[in-house]
């Protein structure tokens, strides 16, 4: 089944989310748990949770893919941050199983000069703090583009992490097209390529999930500045290379390009159409 959506805004609640997928052609979608700035969560509304249950049983979705807030860095130097970090994991992991069995994707922090090593460290404590054995959700660690001090910049940092993993089944990874290109993965000529090197460090079995972003930058440019599917440096070829491939195509895609809802609306078709059964 191909399975595809976009970011959308939680601001009205879950029943809407899954309304305006469905009015966009969507079949899956990503949503920040909170504001992405930080701050509180709204108090959980289990009524609206399950309308949009109830809706994504009747309209075949796929499964979600939420997205912590920017703010949440697990390797933060500053204590202070580390603590608000482990607060909102914490919290959206109890707030996620209102909604079972989806993802909770994880930029997996910057290190702000401590080095990816002691970065890799403290992400690995803290998630091994916050995440349970019985817990229905799995935590996916974003593949970065290396901009600044980000952790997860290559799928040997991405590694590190999950092989410190106290419950390795719980935690997986989402790769984003835009951010392997800006960290010098060559998507764009040699995806077969890019596929066996992860399967080669990470193993695909722990590939959850795709975002599917065009990039304003060249390969290798550590900027992550996302473009519009086809008119970035990727190329709309390379994703229908992405969308087609084996070992992608059952893969949830989350669109995170500049768009509006009519802009993702046609980024959609565009695939949809693309996409062979
Ligand atoms: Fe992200
Ligand atoms: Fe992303
Ligand atoms: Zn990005």
């Amino acid at each position: 089944m191909f399975t595809i959506g976009c970011h959308l805004s939680a601001s009205k609640g879950f029943k809407n989310m899954g309304e305006t997928a469905l009015s966009i052609g969507a079949n899956t979608f990503a949503f920040f748990t909170r504001n992405p700035r930080g701050g509180a969560a709204k108090a959980v509304d289990e009524a609206d949770i399950s309308a949009l249950i109830q809706l994504m049983e009747k309209n075949n979705f796929g499964k979600l893919v939420a997205h912590a807030p920017y703010t949440v860095n697990p390797c933060a130097e500053n204590e202070k941050t580390r603590e608000f970090a482990r607060m909102v994991l914490s919290e959206d992991m109890k707030r996620m199983e209102y909604l079972p069995g989806n993802y909770y994707n994880l930029h997996p922090g910057s290190h702000v000069g401590q080095g990816a090593e002691k970065g890799i460290e403290l992400i690995s404590e803290m998630l091994n703090d916050i995440i349970t054995p019985e817990q229905n959700t799995v935590v996916l660690l974003e593949t970065m583009a290396g901009k600044g001090s980000e952790v997860g910049r290559s799928f040997e940092e991405i590694k590190a992490i999950l092989d410190n993993m106290k419950h390795p089944q719980k935690v997986g990874v989402c790769m984003d097209s835009c951010h392997v290109s800006d960290g010098g993965y060559d998507i764009i000529h040699d995806l077969d390529g890019l596929l066996s090197e992860f399967d080669r460090v990470i193993g695909l079995d722990k590939l959850k999930a795709m975002h599917i972003n065009d990039s304003m930058n060249p390969p290798g440019a550590h900027k992550d500045r996302h473009a519009k599917i086809g008119e970035g440096h990727l190329g709309f070829q390379t994703f229908v290379s992405i969308i087609n491939h084996p070992a992608l195509k059952n893969l949830p895609f989350i669109l995170e390009t500049p768009n509006e809802l009519d802009g993702y609306a046609k980024e959609i078709a565009m695939l949809r159409e693309a996409y062979h059964e």
